[in-house]
């Protein structure tokens, strides 16, 4: 009897070995309270599982796998068994669905719901339901202006609504074994089956949603998370982005627009210090969320604007919006602000690399309803590796980086030029000027040159 196990290990084994897979792919972050850890998880959801793919660096490097968050996929596994956690190694990924230009792209009419769900034995309810439902409003502050704005009206979330506090099945200790610790997102599954389920007689999840913010009245694990779930609700089978919040998450509108962007497929964006941790960028609400930004006495920390790359590998800005550099170019161009939705000048500026990365530059500024509290009006530059975890860092002149990324190091101002250490591409700021600052753009051609006919 003993050996009857060890068949059919080896049984199933040999039926991994050719295994290939299609699914779902579901890219989810988690991010502490303290700001200290973040957690990246990859999986293969098919119709019966959720199998957690060991996407190695090497692999993300060739393929960024968070840009394909919510897509249909299939999967060659490597392994014929399962590493530890259940882990299938990755052999090759094929993106099943029509790639958008970048992919990833998200417009238009984006209506979210959220889920008030209370676990069992503890009866808070910290914020009302007006609160929620107020919190997607298309005012200063409400998360569909805060989108429209942030995308230049290229999606909105418009339609949006909340649900009153429901009751979930269990207590808390079923779900979440040791509340405020742990980093596993196994507890996500459960939580958003029964959030689902306890809400369900008072949604139609039919109507047109896209995504799902579920607010619990607890400690999670570690974190809140965003990220996704392919699901059948209503009978409405999709993909939907969800997010995951404890009572600190929902506390503040730039932590809730966060774990959104996470459920639209965007990593998070870092400094240059390379330490682990990716929250000390305070240009954009998907690093330092609640780092500079404007305090609302309603909804606490708001969100930023999200960096430029962000905003064109969503689809919200394109190559018309801005100037791509050349290489023999030598020229002035106006950036705008970050901020103005309409502009006869340049959005950004783009500085594609001889090494496969870029630049991406923008002028941002300490004003307007998201970005008063910046630590600073400058130019902001993010160097841009479209295959590492967080493909953008903000560019530091300092040496080393600071450890928070709101210092001067990162500030270019006029009189100041960045000299680019890879192909030696240059930005002078000029001047500042009514809606932005002019800069002077100089390609390598003369560098080529020189070194060529030395
Ligand atoms: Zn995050």
């Amino acid at each position: 009897m003993k050996f009857i196990p060890v068949l059919l290990l080896l049984v199933s084994s040999a039926v991994i070995a050719a295994e290939r897979s299609e699914g779902v792919l579901i890219y989810e972050v988690g991010d502490t309270e303290d700001r200290s850890m973040s957690y990246e998880n990859f999986y293969l959801q098919t119709k019966d599982s959720l199998i957690p793919l060991n996407a190695s660096q090497a692999f993300k490097e060739r393929m960024p796998l968070h840009a394909w968050s919510g897509k249909q996929i299939s999967v060659t596994f490597k392994d014929t068994v399962a590493l530890s956690g259940n882990q299938r190694d990755i052999l090759a990924i094929e993106l099943l669905e029509g790639e958008s230009l970048r992919g990833g792209g998200v417009s238009g009419s984006q209506k979210w719901i959220s889920l008030l769900c209370k676990f069992s034995d503890k009866p808070a309810e910290q914020e009302n339901l007006t609160y929620f439902q107020e919190m997607y409003a298309n005012d200063p502050a409400g998360l569909d202006h805060y989108w429209r704005e942030v995308s230049y009206n290229e999606v909105n979330v418009a339609g949006s609504i909340a649900v009153d506090w429901v009751d979930l099945p269990s207590p808390q200790s079923s779900y979440i074994p040791n509340p405020g610790s742990g980093n596993s997102s196994s507890i996500l599954g459960p939580l958003f089956e029964d959030c689902t389920a306890a809400a369900d007689p008072f949604v139609d999840f039919t109507d047109g949603y896209v995504g799902i913010n579920m607010m619990f009245n607890d400690s999670l694990n570690c974190c809140a998370w965003g990220g996704g779930r392919s699901a059948s609700l209503d009978g409405q089978s999709q993909f939907w982005r969800v997010t995951w919040n404890p009572p600190w998450a929902f506390a503040n509108a730039a932590v809730i627009a966060h774990e959104m962007g996470h459920g639209m497929g965007l990593p998070h964006t870092n400094n240059s210090d390379e330490d682990d941790n990716p929250y000390d960028n305070h240009w954009d609400v998907m690093s330092a969320a609640t780092g500079s930004a404007v305090n609302d006495s309603v909804y606490g920390r708001l969100g930023k604007h999200i960096n430029m790359y962000h905003k064109y590998r969503l689809g919200w800005v394109d190559d018309v919006d801005g100037y791509t550099v050349q290489p023999d170019d030598d020229l002035i161009k106006r950036i705008n602000w970050t901020a103005l939705t309409t502009t006869a000048n340049e959005k950004f500026i783009r500085i594609p690399l001889s090494d496969g990365s870029s630049y991406f530059i923008e002028a941002r500024q300490e004003s307007g309803q998201y970005e008063s509290n910046l630590a600073g009006t400058a130019v902001i530059i993010h160097h841009v590796v479209s295959g590492r975890s967080e493909p953008a860092w903000v560019v530091d002149a300092d040496n080393p980086p600071a450890n928070t990324a709101n210092t001067e190091g990162v500030m270019w101002k006029p009189g100041e030029t960045f000299v680019d250490p890879i192909d030696g591409y240059q930005v002078e700021i000029i001047e500042q000027v009514t809606n932005g600052f002019r800069v002077r753009l100089t390609g390598i051609s003369d560098i080529i040159f020189r070194n060529g006919f030395q």
